[in-house]
């Protein structure tokens, strides 16, 4: 469990969403029988933007600097992994279905996250949101996750661009990012003001 604790020191805090990144993307990583990147051999497709993608670039080792890992704007708690030795790819999806919260400890928790919770309440929050955590960590992988062989295409390997000026901010941009206005090469940022 040193790569959790790992885990938890890059994303702060301890949370349900950075749990379930870390499960997918152990289980990812198990079915496709691959390591930690260190460079570009893996890619991960990740569908939400929380927590989860957290967990999912220390396991995985695929980070937005290196340009292995790609946001889809999906909502879903879905990671796919994709090997660029072979070629192979999967996906896991977590049913969230499977981990349904009762009423009370919903009612609970938006006490607490409005401020209205008592001492007692917040203990008892804290008490119950540990235990959750521990129960997550024992589900069985294959009860927790659908898995589907990927289908889209492999994202191509990150490419190095020339610079550009810019003929209004005088700054270097990357050569995909500059349009063509009226004979003048200007930014993203230039155009959006
Ligand atoms: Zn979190
Ligand atoms: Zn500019």
């Amino acid at each position: 469990m040193k790569d959790l604790k790992r885990c938890v020191e890059y994303h702060g805090h301890k949370c349900m969403g950075l749990l379930m990144g870390y499960r997918a993307a152990k289980y990812a990583l198990k079915i496709l029988k691959e390591q930690t990147a260190k460079d570009e051999e893996i890619v991960s497709i990740v569908e939400n933007s929380s927590c989860f993608v957290d967990a999912v670039s220390v396991i995985t080792g695929c980070t937005f600097g290196k340009g292995n890992l790609i946001f889809k704007d999906y909502g879903k708690m879905a990671l796919s992994l994709i090997s660029r030795k072979n070629g192979k790819g999967i996906r896991v999806y977590l049913r969230s279905e499977n981990l349904k919260r009762d009423k009370k400890d919903i009612e609970l928790m938006n006490r607490v996250l409005a401020g209205k919770a008592s001492k007692k309440e917040i203990s008892i929050f804290n008490e119950m949101k540990k235990n959750r955590e521990k129960e997550f960590m024992k589900i069985k992988d294959e009860e927790l996750f659908k898995v589907y062989d990927f289908k889209g295409e492999i994202p191509p390997k990150a490419k190095i661009y020339n610079s550009v000026k810019c003929d209004k901010c005088k700054e270097l941009v990357m050569e995909t990012r500059i349009k063509d206005v009226k004979g003048k090469k200007i930014c993203t940022s230039c155009l959006n003001g």
